[in-house]
């Protein structure tokens, strides 16, 4: 069998996407490679597809168990026998598993690198396992999460060091190590700590086409989150805080705003993480509230949104958070909400005690982060060059890029700034700075600034203004800051003539208009593929695994566009080998056939081109930021054609909360009369709870009104309150 056959058997997909092809040929000529992929770039694929070719056992090593589970189960559901070996079996299970692998019934074996190496007992050193594994025919070791090798890295794994010993342990077998995140130091030290033997080294490009970055100044981070995920309904998403405490506040504020989230951290029962993450996988949990614990082990491919509502503590982090989201190839969203306070208390952090060396690699990696937040330029750019990968200046999909900026002239305020800064001989922070410009009557400004005519020269601005004023100055370069802890601002060789007068100062005006791009998708039957997600949902329960591994949620929509109408036509969409194309097939074509006789449409497979591994769009084709809209839209058309709200959610595959709350949104803009989705009685009893507890909070609400009041109906008699608001 050929690798492009053993592609389409196992995995379903006809061609292969950006080096794979080349590095699997040097994998099956028996040579070490090293491998430098984004997430979600199809990594895993890179040793599997050369351990079904090859004769002999794989050995995949993995740095978490929740890594190891999914990927045998997706393995196993494409037909490749595959198991990991960790402290989750019991000797019975060890024992099925050593026959099984005895009898050369197992292609793959996932272990964790402590496990490889560890002694068989205080007194006798010698690993058991390694003695083990060499009496069987090893023919790849793979090596996931390379990076964990490298103390220059940002995941360090002490355990990892002991990978060093394992070229000497298996000198004939090609081992291939993959990374998802490595700058060049970091590369270099996985190369020299693993020993390999004349490696070819593949750098991926680093792109996620499909994931708009966004950054969003951190005001009201709350509110301003709801508003996103309002956005987002009925979508998976990640939430990223930076403390325990933080992400088990945020989920229950987020529960009590109807959201279906739950915390997940380190610090909880592994009983609780297991469950939580389990839900998040079946999609019977939409969001999952966590710190950076939560990710490093998971698969999930339709993952919609990653935010951020804590800054990051580096770029190499922040970019594999932000990866994981949109790995099925759909359009998915990454939105990051900074303060400067944020950045302050991190850099307390970043400091590694007894350890100069290495706090300055963390505060300078913090440092960039910082500047990413800040950029007036194309985010996605300076991402690649992070990686040591050339852009072109404008991606067409970060929030900078999606901005029309309308500038205005600045000098005037420049000129107040710098002069302030030259006053106080650039001496303070930008804080102090702000105040002092905006004549702060706190004791924290000192007397003799307070005699000083620069004084409260500025006070006609806020003080937000200002901040955003300042980012500029030193972007442009007029200030710079000076001092790590506490940093002063400065003049620079540019101010003195921006102050004489010579030099003219544009601004961006604060206030931004964002361009509304359009979806250049084909449009596909959206009540098809939600009936598609249920069925999926019920396959993955009597396998009892996430309903992702069964098929994508890409896959999934494929099929609602072309709509297969047989098994061969089946075989033409992304994500169908033989055995899900046998075991699945049927029973996933069924809802397609009886959607198409109903509604009388046919087959349109021949309008598809020939399937990729996933499809990546390009810079420009961005998500449409109406498509909110349009799913309201679509309720309301229905709700005028006569039907319930009972029946548009179960048409939609939605709750009735989420059409209600898609209702409310026309109460408030005047297109519905309140009364016709909430009986007259109902609307003077939630209104007077309105009006004594405010709508703050929904949930102190609803516990007054009772079970017999809906969130959808408080929501919207909420918004016919604010009615032309
Ligand atoms: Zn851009």
């Amino acid at each position: 069998m050929t690798p492009i056959q053993a592609l389409q058997k196992y995995f379903g997909y006809s061609t292969f996407r950006h080096e794979q092809e080349a590095i699997i040929q040097n994998i099956l000529k028996g040579q070490d490679v090293m491998a430098l992929m984004p997430t979600g770039g199809g990594k895993s694929l890179c040793y599997q597809l050369p351990a079904v070719l090859l004769d002999g056992l794989t050995i995949v090593i993995s740095p978490l168990i929740a890594l190891m589970k999914d990927q045998v189960d997706s393995l196993n559901v494409n037909g490749i026998p595959a198991a990991f070996l960790n402290s989750s079996l019991n000797p019975e299970e060890t024992r099925v598993l050593v026959n099984r692998l005895r009898n050369n019934e197992i292609k793959l074996l996932y272990l964790a690198p402590e496990r490889l190496f560890s002694a068989e007992s205080k007194e006798n050193k010698e690993s058991k396992l390694i003695p083990f594994l060499k009496t069987l025919k090893v023919a790849q070791i793979a090596i996931d999460e390379a990076h964990c090798i490298s103390s220059w890295g940002h995941d360090f794994r002490p355990e990892y060091l002991m990978l060093a010993g394992l070229k000497e342990e298996f000198p004939s077998v090609p081992v291939i190590a993959l990374t998802a995140t490595a700058d060049k130091l970091t590369q270099k030290d996985i190369l020299e700590k693993l020993n390999l033997h004349k490696p070819a080294i593949f750098v991926s490009s680093f792109n996620r086409a499909n994931i708009t970055y966004r950054v969003a100044p951190k005001k009201n981070s709350f509110k301003q989150l709801i508003a996103f995920l309002n956005e987002h309904k009925d979508e998976s998403g990640i939430i990223y805080c930076l403390s325990r405490k933080s992400t088990e506040a945020l989920a229950e504020d987020l529960k009590d705003e109807g959201f279906a989230a739950e915390a997940y951290h380190a610090g909880l029962s592994n009983e609780i993480k297991a469950r939580n993450q389990e839900a998040f996988l079946r999609d019977d949990l939409k969001i999952i509230v966590a710190t950076i614990a939560f990710g490093m082990g998971i698969n999930k491919s339709n993952v919609r949104y990653v935010v951020h509502v804590d800054l990051p503590k580096n770029i190499e982090g922040y970019y594999q958070e932000t990866g994981r989201a949109g790995r099925d190839g759909l359009p998915s969203e990454a939105l990051l909400l900074y303060s400067p306070g944020d950045a302050m208390k991190l850099q307390a952090f970043a400091k590694v005690e007894g350890n100069e060396q290495q706090s300055r690699i963390m505060l300078n990696k913090l440092n960039d982060m910082v500047k990413y937040c800040q950029l007036l330029s194309c985010r996605r750019q300076y991402l690649m060059k992070y990686f040591d990968e050339e852009f072109p200046a404008k991606c067409g999909s970060c929030d900078v890029c999606l901005t029309e900026y309308k500038r205005f002239d600045g000098t005037l305020i420049a000129q107040k700034a710098l002069s302030a800064v030259a006053r106080l001989n650039e001496r303070f922070g930008a804080n102090y700075v702000i105040d002092f410009l905006r004549g702060s009557k706190s004791d924290k400004i000192r007397e003799e600034h307070k005699q000083l005519k620069t004084y409260g020269i500025g006070a006609d601005i806020s003080k937000a203004d200002w901040q955003h004023h300042i980012r500029e100055l030193i972007s442009m370069g007029y200030l710079q800051t000076a001092g790590d802890e506490y940093p002063v601002l400065k003049l620079t060789a540019q101010s003195t003539d921006v102050l004489k007068g010579g030099q003219k100062v544009e601004f961006i005006e604060i206030e931004k208009v964002e361009e509304v791009h359009h979806e250049e998708n084909l449009p596909y039957e959206i009540p098809l593929f939600n009936r598609l997600r249920e069925v999926r949902r019920g396959i993955a329960e009597g396998e009892n695994v996430p309903a992702y591994v069964i098929v994508s949620d890409a896959t999934l929509q494929e099929m609602a566009t072309y709509l297969p109408q047989s098994l061969d036509e089946l075989r033409m969409i992304s994500g169908f080998g033989d055995i899900k194309l046998a075991r699945y097939g049927r029973e996933l074509l069924e809802p397609v056939k009886i959607y198409c006789a109903e509604k009388g449409l046919g087959s349109k497979i021949k309008q598809k081109l020939p399937k990729r591994e996933r499809k990546a769009k390009s810079p420009g084709q961005t998500k449409s930021s109406s498509r909110s809209n349009d799913t309201k839209a679509e309720t309301f058309n229905l709700y005028r054609s006569g039907k319930t709200v009972a029946e548009i959610a179960a048409e939609r595959g939605f709750t009735t909360a989420t059409i209600e709350t898609h209702l409310s949104y026309y109460v408030q803009n005047g297109d519905l009369d309140i009364t016709e989705i909430v009986p007259q009685k109902k609307i003077a009893v939630i209104a007077d709870a309105v009006e004594s507890y405010g709508t703050e909070r929904l949930s102190p609400l609803k516990e007054v009104l009772g079970d017999d009041y809906s969130y959808g109906e408080i929501k919207a008699v909420i918004g016919w309150m604010n009615k032309g608001e």
